[in-house]
């Protein structure tokens, strides 16, 4: 338990921990019969960089949606800054949040995924622009300004009054990571951002992440571009078959693996 000060007000916030961003500890996630995700503990810290690398299936994506509560959990507990996920604890027993509630914490939480969905009809200072004027209340003035510097510092100034379809993938990716930041989350999950894209397009899209993780963004980021991990990662995690298999600093656990799946996986992938 911390106080945080809002506004000269002291309030105690229940559950939170200086430092830590992400706590997630034992997380189950089945879907039917299928036990997708069993017992993931993870904890990402504040500013850090979390890079995730695992074979397909193994529960990468599941997870991510779990940390927004895209999907609820079977078992377990996910705190984003202090707050539990999707859920009040109250006696000892786990109350579902409204959706209204989850909406909120939603909010403060980018996702990038691997297609970058943006809305086709809508120019790209538009699509940026959408999601703050539709859930907060800020001045379209305000929102507009934000959403341009956004669109600058992703190198897309000169593209605000372009569509999505006129722009490369790499663009079109770069415009998805100013659209979620326009909602200037404290949390970025990043979900395989860069393998839609033709190789000579991965370059911009990881500059873009990079300068992100510089100016302190607390990132997950599921990907499996090796050099980036071992650059701008804080932390690897390897998982495989729904549980975290090992994680440490990227550069060694790269190096000197210490399980035979992990072994075997970055074997194929550098
Ligand atoms: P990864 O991202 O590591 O490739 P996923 O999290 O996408 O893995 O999927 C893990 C497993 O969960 C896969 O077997 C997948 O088919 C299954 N799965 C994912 N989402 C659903 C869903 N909504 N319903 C049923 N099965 C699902
Ligand atoms: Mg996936």
């Amino acid at each position: 338990m911390t106080e945080v000060l809002d506004g000269g007000v002291k309030i105690v916030k229940e559950g939170a921990e200086p430092g830590v961003m992400v706590r997630a500890e034992q997380v189950h996630k089945s879907f039917g019969s299928l036990e997708v995700l069993r017992g993931i503990d993870l904890t990402v810290r504040t500013g850090e960089v979390s890079c995730v690398l695992g074979p397909s299936g193994s529960g990468k994506s599941t997870f991510l949606r779990c940390v927004n509560h895209l999907e609820k959990i079977n078992a377990g507990r996910i705190w984003v800054d202090g707050e539990l996920i999707g859920y009040r604890e109250r006696g000892g027993k786990l109350h579902e949040l409204r959706s209204r509630e989850v909406a909120a914490q939603r909010r403060d939480i980018g996702m990038v995924f691997q297609r970058f969905n943006l809305f086709p009809h809508m120019t790209v200072l538009a699509n940026v622009m959408e999601a703050p004027l539709r859930v907060r209340g800020e001045s379209k003035a305000e929102v507009r300004e934000r959403s341009a510097t956004l669109l600058a510092r992703v190198g897309l100034a000169d593209k605000s009054g372009g569509y999505p379809g006129q722009l490369s993938g790499g663009q079109q990716q770069r415009v998805a990571i100013a659209r979620a930041l326009a909602m200037r989350p404290k949390l970025m999950l990043f979900d395989e951002p860069t393998s839609a894209l033709d190789p000579e397009l991965v370059g911009e899209v990881l500059d873009v992440m990079k300068d992100l993780a510089r100016e302190g963004m607390t990132m997950i980021v599921v990907t499996h571009e090796i050099g980036f991990a071992r650059e701008v990662g804080d932390s690897l995690v390897f998982m495989d078959g729904g549980v975290v298999v090992e994680s440490g600093v990227p550069r060694e656990v790269i190096a000197n693996p210490r399980h035979e799946r992990t072994k075997a996986f970055l074997a194929k992938v550098l």
